[in-house]
This record gives structure tokens, sequence and C-alpha cells, in this order.
């Protein structure tokens, strides 16, 4: 059905880890996705700030899928938390954490759709960077088309997701990295990091760009880009 399932490689854990969790497992990108993070990674582009309006909108999409679900699953909702889009700041550290209490995704959900070219935005702008004749660098593309999930790392060089879905016990982290062909996924066992449903996405913001991690920044690109959001956002600034 051409859907690129990951390629498994053999488990990075060291002979050292002892936990009884079971270790990551490491997934090679679709070659699409490969050229299009480097892509991200590398280009000039200066509008980096539409990282957010994009995860925003996965964000309110995952919520729109539950709220749709729930009326002929109402059981999906059983875990009795609001639908809502949380971000968080911290500073100091230089990252940014966004929230939501939506559909998640199923282990094989995250392979599928952060490892390979799912949106259709997405496929359009690597036919135009195709089409370009500038193939190495026509940034503004970025923008016009829209780099769905990806432009995670037009700011961040460290991407987290941990995700859980009503339909799976088990809440699952992907991690990736700018400058790596390849990703991981591990069972999230750690109870402090628990969700009771939806996604959270951390961003460990790349050095020249710590300054989104500030909450009025971030308060700021909410009201631009993400005002018609039909869930409520909230953004606070952690203690310090
Ligand atoms: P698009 O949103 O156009 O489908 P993206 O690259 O933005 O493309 O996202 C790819 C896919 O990853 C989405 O279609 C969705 O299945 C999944 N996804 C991304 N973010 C989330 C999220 N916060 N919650 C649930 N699924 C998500
Ligand atoms: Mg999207």
């Amino acid at each position: 059905n051409g859907l690129f399932l990951g390629n498994r490689y053999e488990s990075t854990a060291t002979a050292s880890d002892t936990s009884t969790s079971p270790p990551p497992e490491k997934y090679e990108y679709q070659a699409e996705v490969s050229r299009l993070m480097d892509l991200i990674v590398n280009s000039l582009y200066s509008n980096k700030e539409v990282f957010l309006r994009e995860l925003v909108s996965n964000a309110s999409d995952a919520l729109d899928k539950l709220r749709f679900l729930a009326v002929t699953e109402p059981e999906l909702l059983k875990d009795a938390v609001d639908l809502d889009i949380r971000i968080q700041t911290d500073k100091d550290n230089g990252i940014v954490t966004i929230t939501d209490s939506g559909i998640g995704m199923t282990r094989q959900e995250l392979v599928d759709c952060l490892g390979t070219i799912a949106q259709s935005g997405t496929a359009k702008f690597l036919k135009a960077m195709k089409d370009s004749k500038d193939a190495g660098g026509d940034s503004n593309l970025i923008g016009q088309f829209g780099v769905g999930f990806y432009s995670a790392f037009l700011v961040a060089d460290r991407v987290v997701v941990s995700t859980k879905s009503p339909k799976s016990d088990k809440q699952y982290v992907w991690e990736g990295e700018a400058n790596a062909s390849s990703f991981t996924i591990r069972e999230e066992t750690d109870p402090e990091k628990s969700i009771p449903r939806g996604t959270r996405l951390t961003l460990y913001l790349k050095p020249d760009d710590k300054g989104f991690a500030h909450p009025e920044r971030i308060q700021r690109l909410v009201k631009n880009y993400s005002q018609f959001v039909s869930f409520p956002i909230y953004t606070w600034q952690e203690k310090g």
C-alpha cells in the first residue's frame, strides 16, 4: 500500500541497562523524510516561528479526532481530562512543551506518522523543491506549503514525543534529533511522565532559538497564528 514501515534495528540498549523496561528500538526515516529533515535543518528559512502553528494545529486535529470518535465510542473519554492544549516553557533550559489531551498515537501510528511523509502539504513541498531550479535552498517554500510535524526541527535539535492512545494501554516515546537519519521508539515507564491520554511534545531548542522558550513570545505566536483553534490553549511559565 506504499506505506513505509520503518526498518527495525538491533536494540540500542547497553549491557549496563538493568531496567526491566523494553529497550528503545531504532527506525530509519523514509528517504523522503530524511531529505526533508535535511532541508529543514540546514535551510536559511527565517520564519522559523511557523513551527508553533504546525504543532498546535496537530494538537487541535488530535482533539478533533477524539471528539469525533467519542460520538460513537464514548468510552474513549473515560479518562476524564478536558480537551485542551497546554504550552509550557522553560527558558533557562531552552525547552518548549506542547501537550494535548487528544487521540494520541499507538506505537504503530508513531512509526507510520512520524517517520514517513503522511501529509499532502509536505509531499507538495518536496515536489516543489524538486521542480525548483535552486534545489538547495528555496527556503520560502517551507512557509508556503508547511512541513507539518517536521517543522519542529526548524527550532529544535532534539524532539521527544510521548503519547498515549486510548486504543493502547501503554504510553510510547518517539525521539528524534536534527541531522540524524533515524529515530527511536520506546515504552514510557517513568510514572512521573505518564499522561492519561494524548500527546506531549518536548522541544529542546537549538542554541540560537532558545528565545522561543519565553512565555511572552509563545503567547504572541499563539495569538498571531492559532487564534481560530477551537480548543483552549493554555500557556504559562515554569516556576523558576
Ligand atoms: P498532517 O497534520 O498534515 O497530517 P503532520 O506532519 O503535521 O501532517 O503530522 C503527521 C501525522 O502525525 C498526523 O497526521 C497525525 O496522524 C500524527 N500526529 C502529529 N501530531 C499529533 C498529535 N499531537 N496527536 C496525535 N497525532 C499526531
Ligand atoms: Mg499537521
